[in-house]
């Protein structure tokens, strides 16, 4: 018997395909509106764009110079709202801007920008930007190059270290009431009556089974996946997504507060951040056409961002490199540049199908609930949202929280993965201890041990 085969019988409301940020949000929101909500998730929560995003929960001063005021607006409210439902996971940031052998004119520029952050965000709980001389910019922040410094602008953001554990909560809150989620249950297809979609088949992955779910609405939220999803969905359908690939690097030194930088190599615009001990250089961004699974980074992308660091934070010149993380954007399509494509989502919504494309972890919150809301505009209801009210749930234990895989304990039900040896030291125990709770076999654990050490290997960098 399979562990869909729990679902028979039932005609949900709502099926969700995929359990990045935005699906598992749609499934918390949909299930406290009271629908009847299922969830497949090909691989583990959180698994794909979610954790391999800079874990920034920003409105993006990037996108004041793009003249997306609404996105950031959007983003600074949604800010604020996960400062106060997840307190635990998402945690004020300062950033700091310096400027480096600049012209008046930019200063200017980039104190207006402050400005209009700080009144875009008007009600914000974080203190508002402050403008530092050279002198107070390197008592701030030692490591950077003093030469050519002539100060910097500071300003307040948030960071969510692990936005993995925030797709996580959103499955347990959903679960909290009563949604049935899957994660490793693959959709292959969509089941249709009279031209209208009606369900989805669903593989099984953990037993490679499959079984045909029912559903009034399905919806689309599978991130970079959604045009190859769209095209098992609805036959013919065009692309809608760009997709472009960035890539993150853990490495020693990191600074107080996360630095906005432009790299000297090509103009645009990079973090270095502090995140659990180590300098997190984010990110790269260039066209990306294969599966998205395959992502990781080149070592062209590695030097990129460590010769962009170390221009301005020489000590990065001879620090290990300890791994690296890579993610795919979903972009609603358009032409120009990569940096230029703008991150704003788009819903749609159709008969049978509401499809999410492109947005943020910042405003998935927001995007879930207007996903939602066309979801329940097909359906004929307009329960309102309380997703903004209510605090995400907190740890649960692993069954709780539908660990299969030692790698999904060590990579998004903990953060163990995320240490300078991506967890090597301690595996072996941390395998041992889950073997109890999970009841598995010697043969089992030693198996997934191997298979973490091969899942962290594509990343591991350091000899
Ligand atoms: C380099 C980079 C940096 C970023 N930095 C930030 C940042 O700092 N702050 C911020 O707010 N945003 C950031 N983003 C954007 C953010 O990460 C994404 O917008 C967000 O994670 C998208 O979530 P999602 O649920 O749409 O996609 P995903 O997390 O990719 O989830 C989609 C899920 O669908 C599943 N799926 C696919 N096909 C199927 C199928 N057939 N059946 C079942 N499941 C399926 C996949 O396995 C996947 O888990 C960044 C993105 C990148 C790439």
């Amino acid at each position: 018997m399979s562990r869909l085969d729990s679902t028979l019988g039932t005609t949900f409301d709502i099926a969700i395909i995929g359990g990045g940020i935005i699906g598992c949000g749609i499934a918390r929101d949909a299930a406290l509106r009271g629908l009847s909500v299922a969830l497949f998730e090909q691989h583990d929560y959180g698994s794909g764009t979610t954790s391999g995003s800079s874990r920034l929960i920003h409105g993006g001063l990037r996108y004041l110079e793009m003249f997306d005021f609404g996105l950031v607006r959007m983003d600074l409210r949604e800010r604020e709202t996960l400062l106060r439902i997840a307190p635990h996971l998402v945690k004020p940031l300062e950033f700091l801007v310096p400027f480096y052998g600049t012209s008046w004119f930019y200063r200017a520029k980039m104190r207006a920008g402050m400005i209009l952050y700080d009144l875009l965000s008007h009600g914000k709980t974080l203190p508002n930007h402050r403008m530092l001389s050279a002198k107070e910019v390197l008592k701030a922040e030692p490591l950077l190059k003093a030469e050519g410094l002539r100060g910097a602008a500071c300003y307040f953001d948030a960071q969510v270290e692990s936005p993995e554990r925030l797709a996580v909560e959103n499955i347990t809150g959903a679960r909290d009431h009563g949604a049935r989620t899957f994660n490793y249950a693959a959709v292959e297809g969509a089941l249709q009556q009279d031209g209208r979609i009606t369900g989805v088949r669903v593989r099984d992955r953990l037993e490679d089974s499959v079984i045909d779910v029912k559903a009034k609405v399905v919806v689309n939220a599978s991130g970079p996946w959604f045009d190859r999803v769209a095209s098992h969905l609805v036959p013919g359908s065009q692309p809608r997504v760009r997709t472009t690939k960035g890539v993150h690097l853990a490495c020693a030194h990191p600074p107080n507060r996360a630095v906005v930088l432009f790299s000297p190599v090509d103009r645009r615009l990079f973090f270095v951040i502090p995140l659990r001990g180590f300098a997190w250089v984010s990110t790269t961004d260039t066209d990306f056409r294969n599966d998205p699974s395959e992502a990781c980074a080149s070592a062209e992308d590695v030097d990129y961002l460590m010769r962009s660091a170390s221009a301005y934070i020489p000590v990065l010149n001879d620090a290990p490199v300890f791994w690296t993380n890579a993610g795919i954007r979903a972009l609603v399509s358009q032409g120009g540049s990569e940096s230029s494509v703008s991150r704003a989502h788009k819903i749609e919504s159709r008969p049978g199908l509401v499809s999410v494309l492109g947005g943020k972890i910042t405003g998935y919150r927001a995007i879930a609930e207007e996903a939602t809301d066309a979801v329940e505009g097909q359906l004929g209801a307009a329960h309102p949202c309380t997703t903004a009210r209510h605090k995400l749930p907190g740890m649960r234990s692993p069954l709780e929280e539908q660990c299969v895989h030692l790698a999904d304990f060590m990579m998004r039900r903990t953060s163990l993965s995320f240490t300078p040896d991506q967890g090597r030291g301690v595996v072996e125990n941390v395998a041992r201890l889950l073997a109890v709770q999970l009841g598995w076999s010697a043969e089992r654990t030693y198996a997934e041990v191997h298979a973490y050490l091969a899942e962290i290997g594509n990343t591991y960098l350091k000899s």
